[in-house]
């Protein structure tokens, strides 16, 4: 199919200082768990972004020095000489695809806690970062830069854009934004000097101007210079002599790079789910930078959508369309416009996942893309997979996330797949979660595997159709998928966080009872130690619904563990918006006639509260009889021709539908694989220079 022409302005090489872009897609800086001793997948992983057709594809934050250390956040490091190796791997792969390679070098000032190398933390005046995440905690405070601290810094930085130059990067970064060291000095709550770097705008600016113009030397002309900026804070503040601190900013710093790389300050807002935030978000705070600079200028925004691209083109926002998550979730997106596939762009839903998997410093995840960060461990792509092993016919029982995705790929390997599901609709726990609020963007995941399914002429799909053991036998396919994903329990858990037995009875209730349209008789508790979505989503979702709902958990926070995913603060938000009352640190030991038991988390102090409905959004259980039935049948399934019978997804180990999409796609990959192919490479450190 040939481009709609509409798009066209997307495929315009753009140039930046002494380099040039192929196009308008920019793959900018994010981190993704892969330090330098993972410097094989790592190249795979932005390279897979180039051969999709990026025309600039960035690493991840690039520590300058030992004194900007986050472990154990994974970031990378360009030390010494022997980083730089690691890094050409990534460079190489980048180029030979065609695209540029940019590095973000950075140094984490106050933020960071040097937990490694132990050094004292840099500031500008000796104030530290307010963290509100455990990840981001310590006790370390920084200590105040001298005018010699801060000659060195200009100097690690220009050191560093010489290596990056070695390593074969296009764009080197100077780095000013997320409360790292260069935004520090930006802020004159942080900033409190008295010298030439403190007090206005213009000294406050000074650090960054130098540091820009130290890396412009160092690199000599070969590589462009990006300096990238979080406005947010700034934009807000007022100016006597400009509409904001920002306008001041970019006036002071207008011409000076070869780029612009627009960003928030806190991660909810530099980086919000698609529960909280719509695509192009930042727009609002970053629009006015363009009238400012006749330098490029690239912004994000969950941009998958082309038509959006183009506007914010042709509306003078942005000259680069920027992507973290979109190109994770699809690093085919540009060569899909580009070829007039957009209905083929696996669209990004908005979760956070992938920045869950940084903050629990692990490679990068992706709920809709199973593949990323396997490209070089399993020899993964996105857009291949190898051809089918055998004339097998598979049955996967249930089409959640894990059936439909196991379907996709092993009808992509040319496999004659019959996928049955009991409800009148595919999509499994989707059906429901997507229907609450905040959640449509997730049923991407079901719309574009149900449009890539419609595709596929092997994949005969079933809908209204439970399967029992006996239904299966009769099937007699060579192999069966248990895709029957998991129920909610009603289990409590002791001060001591172990089982508790089940506490059922009248008026509890768990999610797949609200899905299942139970009625609900009020006050209503939801009591989470799920921790994740469901617990909050739900309070919300039944407070919007008219009940007077409170929210009550173990945990100290609403939703504790999206901290991970960046929700947590817009989780509180919403809860307060919809007037459901919050009870954290609190358990639940009993309820009984229309009388909730509560107790406080650590001392045990019991209180009683009014009840009509229990809502328990704790442990999920596998729903596997299926799989136990037809086990216990050898010989039955042996005359039945089936030779293998497995559970994947909820229906073995109930988790995140991240869990259950990887899990679909990796049994259809390892289907009558070549066990060489089964392996998972370890990556390992490049060794020393001698
Ligand atoms: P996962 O996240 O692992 O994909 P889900 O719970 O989202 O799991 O989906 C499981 C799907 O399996 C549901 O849509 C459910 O209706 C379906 N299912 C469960 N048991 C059967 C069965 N015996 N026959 C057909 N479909 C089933
Ligand atoms: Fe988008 Fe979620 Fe994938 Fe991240 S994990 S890229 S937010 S779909």
């Amino acid at each position: 199919m040939a481009r709609n022409p509409r798009y066209d302005l997307l495929f315009e090489p753009v140039k930046i200082g002494p380099v040039t872009a192929r196009n308008r897609f920019y793959a900018v800086p994010h981190a993704a768990g892969m330090t330098n001793s993972m410097p094989h997948m790592r190249a795979a992983f932005r390279a897979t972004k180039a051969e999709g057709g990026w025309g600039v594809v960035c690493s991840g934050y690039v520590s300058i020095d030992p004194s900007s250390d986050d472990a154990p956040l994974p970031y990378a490091t360009l030390w010494d000489d022997d980083d730089v190796r690691a890094h050409a791997l990534m460079t190489e792969a980048v180029h030979a695809h065609g695209a540029l390679a940019g590095i973000e070098l950075w140094h984490g000032g106050g933020s960071v806690m040097n937990r490694a190398s132990r050094l004292p933390t840099l500031s500008p005046s000796g104030t530290s970062w307010m963290a509100t995440h455990v990840n981001f905690m310590g006790n370390q405070r920084p200590r105040v830069m001298d005018l010699e601290d801060i000659r060195v810094l200009r100097d690690w930085q220009a050191q560093a854009a010489r290596r990056a130059r070695s390593a074969g990067f296009d764009i080197v970064y100077v780095y000013a934004g997320m409360g790292y060291l260069p935004y520090e000095f930006l802020l004159p709550e942080w900033n409190q000097r008295r010298d030439a770097y403190g007090g206005s705008v213009r000294n406050r600016v000074r650090i960054v101007r130098e540091l820009l113009e130290v890396t412009h030397e160092a690199v000599g002309g070969q590589c462009a210079v990006a300096l990238r900026i979080s406005l947010e804070e700034l934009r807000a503040r007022p100016s006597e002599v400009a509409p904001s601190e920002a306008h001041e900013v970019v006036a002071l710093l207008a011409e000076l790079p070869d780029l612009w790389d627009l960003k928030l300050d806190s991660a909810p807002t530099d980086c919000p789910p698609s529960r909280f935030a719509a695509e192009g978000s930042h727009e609002p705070h970053v629009d006015f930078v363009k009238r400012l600079t006749s330098k490029p200028v690239v912004g994000v925004g969950r941009f998958t959508s082309p038509d959006t691209m183009v506007g914010q083109i042709r509306r003078g926002v942005l000259d680069l369309i920027g992507a973290a998550r979109p190109s994770i979730a699809d690093p085919y997106l540009p060569k899909k416009i580009d070829a007039g596939r957009e209905q083929d762009i696996r669209e990004c839903i908005g979760c956070n996942i992938c920045i869950s998997s940084w903050h629990d410093s692990v490679p990068v995840r992706c709920t809709q893309n199973p593949t990323i960060g396997e490209e070089w461990r399993r020899g993964w792509h996105p857009e291949r997979i190898a051809p089918r092993g055998s004339a097998a016919a598979v049955l996967i029982v249930g089409a959640g996330p894990a059936g439909l995705e196991c379907a996709l790929s092993l009808g992509r390997r040319g496999y004659e797949v019959t996928l049955a599901e009991a409800a009148e609709d595919i999509g499994g726990r989707l059906r429901f979660e997507t229907r609450l609020p905040g959640l449509a963007a997730w049923g991407r995941v079901l719309d574009w595997r149900r449009g890539q399914l419609e595709q596929l002429s092997n994949v005969s799909i079933y809908r209204g159709n439970f399967l029992s053991a006996d239904d299966i036998l009769e099937l007699a396919s060579t192999h069966v998928v248990i895709a029957t994903g998991a129920r909610w329990s009603r289990m409590l858990y002791s001060p001591l966080e172990i089982p508790a037995g089940r506490l059922e009875g009248p008026g509890v209730l768990t999610p797949d009872d609200i899905a299942a349209g139970a009625r609900l008789s009020g006050p209503v508790i939801v009591y989470d130690f799920d921790n994740y979505y469901m617990g909050s989503v739900l309070a919300e979702h039944l407070a919007r619904g008219g009940h007077q709902v409170s929210y009550v958990t173990p945990a100290g926070h609403a939703s504790a563990w999206s901290i991970m995913s960046n929700e947590q603060p817009q989780v509180h938000r919403a809860l307060a918006a919809a007037g459901v009352a919050l009870h954290t640190l609190t358990r639940v030991t009993a309820f009984e006639n229309g009388a909730l038991t509560l107790a406080e988390q650590f001392t045990d102090a019991e209180r009683s509260f009014e009840c009509g409905t229990l809502v328990i959004v704790g442990t999920r259980f596998a729903n596997d009889a299926l799989h136990g039935e037809l086990s216990a049948r050898p010989v039955e399934l042996e005359r039945a021709g089936i030779r293998s019978v497995t559970r994947i997804g909820d229906a073995l180990a109930p988790g995140a539908i991240v869990h259950a999409v990887y899990a679909g796609h990796r049994y259809a990959r390892e289907l009558d694989a070549d066990p060489g192919a089964l392996t998972c490479r370890r990556d390992q450190p490049l060794a020393r220079l001698a």
